[in-house]
């Protein structure tokens, strides 16, 4: 890696205010990025002065605080637009997460649209959240969910999807890149495979959007769903990308307050895109707080950050590899940071558990991606998944935290 590079993350770093605390009387190494990553000193500003200074709520003051939160608030709708290449802000749909999306999209478009015996075509390397709302509309309407099989890597085959889709096939729905793996999934001839037989394609972006740019008019995403926290925004607030043709054709999902038009008793007309799927006051200091992460992300440049975690990715692998007894679940050819593996004779929470005395947070569990584990027969794996303040010194300081736990716990 270039000293160039090495010193811009090292600055990116320094933006970080909690990465300058201990833990356990050790300076914190954060590698759980794929739980949930840090936030920038500009992310906590932008959520701290609209509290402090800003705050009123939105679309409906005629006062001037008001109006100015609806303008910051509509501004990062604008932001999000831009950093996924949507045309339109109507297409872009603040919920809380990706979670949210994907039950949207399933109990709006898909209820709406599929009927019994149509089926949703999923992977096996799906986070919960891009599997339970597609069998609760199962259990529903009588839909079929279909599943993609990985390969021992961790990797779908585009052969056996083509195989798989026919016009039965109405929705795709695959993660960009898995959380339990780190595989990247290549969306681009998916999103053909999902069209050559007319069905629509979903993208879970949870994973992505904090490490690789987006396009979502250059992949033809009919949906794709994000969440800000792990994209060093806030909790509590994500979006659904949709085309804007299916969103007018949706019914919305909830009611309330902000997504009508005009109500009376005997019925309701809808307000326009995108406020019909937004019922209710709306998490205005989350949306604020996301314009600021899309900007802090775009600042450091969405192709510099794949760039510079490919290298920690590649370092991890290596000296991960050279632990005795250690399995690295997940090898596909083409990952993000996120390196997950097992250990002989030791299980993930003990590892994990040991690790944080040393300052050390990583996650040991099944990831919310049980059939993953089901596939690798394996309770639950360590993962260590990076973000763009992590640095070499990290990971040695993981690989030696790993050493010495293994000699406690052989
Ligand atoms: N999809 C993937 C791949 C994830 O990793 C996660 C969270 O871990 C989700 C979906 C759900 O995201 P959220 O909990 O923000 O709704």
């Amino acid at each position: 890696m270039s000293e160039q590079m090495n010193a811009k993350f090292a600055e990116i770093r320094d933006q970080f205010p909690i990465l300058k605390q201990e833990e356990n009387g050790q300076p914190l190494v954060y590698l759980d990025n794929g739980a949930t990553s840090q936030k920038p000193e500009s992310v906590i500003q932008a959520i701290e002065n609209y509290y402090r200074f800003q705050n009123a709520n939105v679309h409906r003051g005629v006062y001037g605080l008001s109006e100015r939160a609806t303008e910051l608030y509509e501004g990062a709708r604008e932001k999000v637009r831009d950093f996924l290449n949507a045309k339109s802000t109507r297409e872009i749909v603040f919920v809380r997460g990706v979670t949210e999306a994907v039950n949207l999209v399933a109990q709006s478009w898909a209820r709406t649209f599929l009927k019994a015996g149509d089926e949703v075509l999923i992977t096996e390397m799906e986070h919960h959240s891009n599997i339970v709302p597609w069998q609760l509309l199962r259990d529903q309407i009588g839909i079929r969910l279909r599943v993609l099989p990985i390969n021992n890597k961790g990797e779908v085959c585009l052969g056996a999807m083509a195989d798989m889709v026919s016009e039965n096939t109405k929705l795709v729905s695959v993660t960009h890149m898995s959380n339990a793996l780190g595989t990247i999934n290549d969306i681009q001839k998916m999103s053909e495979i999902a069209h050559s037989v007319g069905a629509k394609f979903m993208v879970d972006g949870a994973q992505a959007t904090a490490h690789l740019a987006v396009d979502v008019q250059k992949t033809n995403c009919d949906f794709y769903a994000l969440s800000g926290h792990k994209m060093y925004g806030p909790t509590g607030i994500g979006v659904l990308y949709a085309k804007e043709e299916l969103l007018e054709a949706m019914p919305p999902y909830q009611g309330g307050g902000d997504m009508i038009y005009s109500v009376t008793f005997d019925s309701t007309e809808f307000n326009v895109l995108p406020y019909k799927f937004e019922a209710g006051t709306p998490n205005i200091a989350g949306g604020i707080g996301l314009g600021a992460a899309v900007d802090f992300l775009q600042s450091v440049g969405l192709n510099e950050v794949a760039a510079y975690e490919d290298e920690l990715l590649k370092y991890a692998t290596k000296q991960l590899k050279q632990v005795d007894g250690l399995r690295i679940i997940g090898e596909a050819e083409h990952k993000g940071g996120v390196v997950s593996f097992v250990i002989d004779g030791v299980h993930p929470h003990d590892m994990a558990t040991l690790m944080d005395q040393d300052g050390i947070a990583v996650r040991a569990s099944h990831h919310c991606a049980m059939p993953v584990m089901q596939h690798f027969k394996v309770p639950a794996t360590i993962r260590a998944s990076f973000g763009v303040y992590n640095n070499f010194d990290d990971i040695d300081r993981l690989v030696a935290s790993i050493e010495e736990a293994k000699e406690m716990l052989l």
